[in-house]
């Protein structure tokens, strides 16, 4: 049988990375086992429906590199990809579990439930619609055929029909076996008064119809998962395979990682910007490649010491066994050593394409762009941290006087003379270390003191990429000059 994994989100808001993470995993096993990845919005609470939401999970998906086979916008066999374009296909199978006997009208108001509720509660009890109960209020199982009738005219709902005594087994594959007393559940609503149905009835439908093999979602829904199978069970369907993925913690303290997390520590925990209320790994300058390759180790491991991975190599090498039950906890260093980890290994040209870089590099000689990023893609963690890396392509502002004071004791200004007259003789810098250092050598001068001048007469401080380069970078009268405006600031502070 074919693997078919959907990703199934509700369009309520841009998407967290916990469900940017459920779709990397549905798609990896999907990929792994060369099967399909489906993308199906769940648009069927027209109240929690944000405008925008559906195109912001598509580019996000997009972003991260993970096209689905079948959805919205490409279509596929058994589409619609939308629930709430699937209305008939809910409406005939709600009738079917109503004349199975699994299913049943219900035409209680908000006020006698809200009643039932409040009693329930001063007696310390949960409210629950069920077995106990449900011949007390007004439905198709209490009511005569004809008072069914009469009410059908106006709202209702449908419940399932939830068998008392009995012990629902379900097999998750991280989680194991897990069994649930019936009778703590209620007769869950399945169609709502609005004829759209509930999260549970759509579910379990379109799993069925859309063939899917293996539904991967966050562990929030495992408390679902009984009442899925019951659903299941009444159509007399065999259930797909189920893996309910660890939740993502805060980075530290308990709970479940939140935006507010990222607005108090200034990480993002979404894919990308939504309009200006919440900012995206790709806008704080991570390469889709790190984004991915850091979220799959968000409850994943490979079983190896390897953490850095392309898409294409965490496709072959993604497994069930490898996913942790215990939550994972975000760790932002940990993501941006990872995105570094990838554009380290990426060519200078490459790394060029990127806007976020072109933008850091306005004003500056387009000659240089490339030995800059050259020079400087081992040093960044994020796109956006090449700003403060190439501050030195300006004059220094200031020196380190502390460090001025030790250089000067060491005869730094003499030293930083002489160097001039060597750089002097050369047509250009790219072979200053070749003629610096035997220089040195044979005039006895101390290396640390010459190269740590230098570096301050060029970048201010001790600190900062390979001296030679910077040198070779910004040419032969740039570093002439900054070496002469050191040396008068060293002399004036004799
Ligand atoms: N629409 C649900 C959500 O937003 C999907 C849960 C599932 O995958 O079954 O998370």
């Amino acid at each position: 049988m074919e693997t078919k994994v959907r990703f199934a989100p509700s369009p309520t808001g841009p998407l967290h990375i916990g469900g940017v993470r459920t779709a990397l995993f549905s798609y990896l096993f999907a990929k792994k086992n060369k099967g399909v990845f489906i993308l199906r919005i769940e648009d069927t609470d027209q109240n929690r429906y944000v405008e925008g939401s559906e195109t912001y999970i598509q580019n996000a998906l997009e972003w991260a590199g993970m096209i689905p086979d079948e959805g919205p916008s490409n279509g596929g066999a058994f589409g619609p990809y939308r629930q709430s374009e699937r209305k008939a296909i809910y409406q005939q199978h709600i009738q079917e579990l109503i004349a199975r006997g699994k299913a049943y009208y219900a035409f209680d108001d908000a006020e006698t439930l809200a009643e039932a509720r409040k009693n329930a509660e001063i007696k310390g009890d949960t409210f629950r619609y069920g077995a106990e109960n449900r011949m007390q209020f007004n439905n198709s199982l209490s009511l005569t055929k004809a008072d069914v009738n009469a009410q059908l005219k106006g709202d209702y709902v449908v419940r399932l029909k939830v068998d008392p005594g009995n012990i629902i087994t379900v097999y998750d594959e991280i989680r194991g076996t897990i069994q649930q007393d019936s009778d703590l559940l209620d007769d869950k609503i399945l169609l709502k008064a609005d004829g759209m149905p509930t999260y549970h009835f759509a579910n379990v439908v379109d799993d069925h119809l859309m063939e899917i093999t293996t539904v991967i979602r966050g562990e929030e829904w495992l408390p679902s998962l009984p009442i899925h199978q019951l659903l299941y069970d009444a159509f007399d369907w065999a259930a797909p395979q189920f893996m309910h993925l660890p939740l993502i913690l805060k980075p530290s303290g308990k709970g479940k990682l939140s935006k507010r997390d990222g607005d108090k520590d200034g990480f993002p925990v979404f894919p990308l910007n939504w309009g200006d209320t919440a900012i995206g790994f790709k806008e704080s300058g991570f390469l889709a490649e790190g984004f991915i390759n850091y979220l799959a180790l968000l409850g994943w491991n490979s079983g190896t010491e390897q953490e850095v991975y392309s898409l294409k190599e965490l496709e072959s090498n993604f497994s069930v066994q490898g996913i942790q039950k215990g939550g994972a906890r975000f760790d932002y260093e940990k993501a941006k050593w990872i995105n570094h980890q990838h554009l380290n290994a990426m060519e200078a040209t490459d790394v060029y394409h990127y806007d976020l870089i072109k933008k850091q590099l306005q004003g500056v000689d387009s000659s240089k762009h490339l030995a800059l990023l050259e020079l400087l893609k081992e040093r960044l963690f994020t796109l956006n941290d090449l700003a403060k890396e190439i501050g030195w392509m300006q004059d220094p502002e200031s020196y380190d006087e502390k460090i001025v004071r030790k250089l000067l004791s060491k005869g730094a200004s003499d030293i930083m003379a002489a160097i001039s007259g060597v750089i002097n003789d050369l047509n250009d810098l790219s072979g200053l270390k070749e003629a610096l250092m035997p220089w040195a050598k044979e005039n006895e001068i101390n290396t640390g003191v010459m190269m740590q001048s230098l570096r301050i007469a060029l970048v201010g401080k001790l600190a900062g990429p390979d001296l030679f380069k910077i040198c070779s970078i910004l040419g032969k009268n740039v570093t002439l000059n900054r070496i002469a405006l050191a040396i008068s600031f060293f002399n004036s502070k004799t």
